[in-house]
């Protein structure tokens, strides 16, 4: 085997085959071939191709003569220093509505940047309120951002839809809004020296992430919310975690809310999530979360210039 074929079996050998892939979905999106997809698995799976050779058919390898986009975007392939936190302060959203909730703070930065032309477009994991399944979603009005859910600790392949957002789309100020995972994983291409991989890198402004202690599979809504806990599908608006990891709980739109611990849920944990050590989302912009912060408030962590751009132009704005 020579050093091409090598290489190009590293997510197999190295993240997938380790129950290591953080399921950010960069590899999909930045494969040249489109010979990654997710089939149902806990990672991407690699297309495996025939060609004719004669009367017989034999297997092709999917990713001769390619640039390993792949191993380019993989943040499991790498590991990082944290950047440094440049300020942390206790954060609540003044509009458009009052709150200290994470999802809530991060909606108003966005509309200030998209208000403000600072942003064209957001990259955004999200929740579907009639399937109550997590999806990776492009966003482009303030309507459309003040209408998101945001993460809910559900696992959706955000960075999937970075293609849309920028080729199809043409958007060339794009936030994303994702997990510490998806963080690594924008900042692993935005150091990449690999020139094909520089649309993503000039159209990426800002990533944000919410502290993370592991994300769930979708199914963990049915079985354990709807099933088990007999929670009307219609009435859940979000999701929460304990810091400590001690419950889950479930908001509803009446603001009632419903826990269980959190061991109830563990079996739905994302196998990659097991070998995290990303908490505070290290490698972000911008993190937030609810851990250190008083009530009402969240932590927001302002770790690179953008970060604090994007900030400053949310208090000017009055958001
Ligand atoms: S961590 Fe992300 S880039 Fe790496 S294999 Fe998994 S989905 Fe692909
Ligand atoms: S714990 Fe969170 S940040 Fe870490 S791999 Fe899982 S989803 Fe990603």
């Amino acid at each position: 085997m020579n050093q091409e074929d090598r290489m190009s079996k590293r997510l197999e050998t190295e993240v997938w085959a380790l129950d290591n892939c953080a399921g950010c979905g960069l590899c999909v999106a930045a494969c040249s071939k489109q010979v990654l997809h997710w089939a149902g698995d806990d990672h991407p799976v690699l297309e495996k191709r025939m060609k004719t050779v004669g009367y017989t058919k034999v297997p092709l390898d999917s990713c001769s003569f390619c640039q390993k986009f792949c191993e380019e975007a993989c943040p499991r392939l790498v590991r990082w220093a944290p950047i440094e936190a440049r300020v942390m302060v206790s954060a609540s959203a003044r509009g458009p509505v009052k709150s200290g909730a994470p999802n809530d703070v991060i909606r108003s930065i966005l509309v200030a940047g998209r208000s403000s032309g600072l942003l064209d477009g957001v990259v955004m994991l999200d929740l579907d309120p009639w399937e109550l399944k997590p999806v990776a979603r492009v966003v482009s009005t303030v309507e459309q951002i003040v209408d998101s859910v945001g993460p809910q600790y559900l696992w959706a392949p955000v960075l999937d839809s970075l293609n849309e957002a920028i080729f199809e789309r043409g958007m060339r100020n794009v936030a994303v809004v994702g997990t510490p995972c998806a963080s690594q994983a924008i900042r692993r291409i935005k150091e990449s020296t690999n020139t094909r991989l520089r649309p993503y890198q000039e159209a990426i402004r800002l990533s944000v992430a919410v502290f993370c202690t592991g994300t769930y599979k979708p199914n963990v809504i049915e079985d354990i919310l709807i099933q088990r806990m007999d929670v009307p599908r219609d009435q859940v608006k979000r999701l929460e975690i304990s810091p400590d990891r001690k419950w889950m709980r479930a908001v509803l739109w009446d603001g009632s809310v419903r826990t269980i611990p959190r061991q109830q849920a563990e079996s739905y944990t994302r196998p990659g999530c097991g070998s995290c050590d990303d908490y505070l989302g290290e490698s972000a912009d911008l993190a937030l979360g609810t851990l250190g912060a008083p009530d009402g408030a969240s932590t927001l962590v302002i770790r690179t210039r953008a970060g604090d751009v994007f900030v400053r132009n949310a208090v000017q704005m009055g958001l």
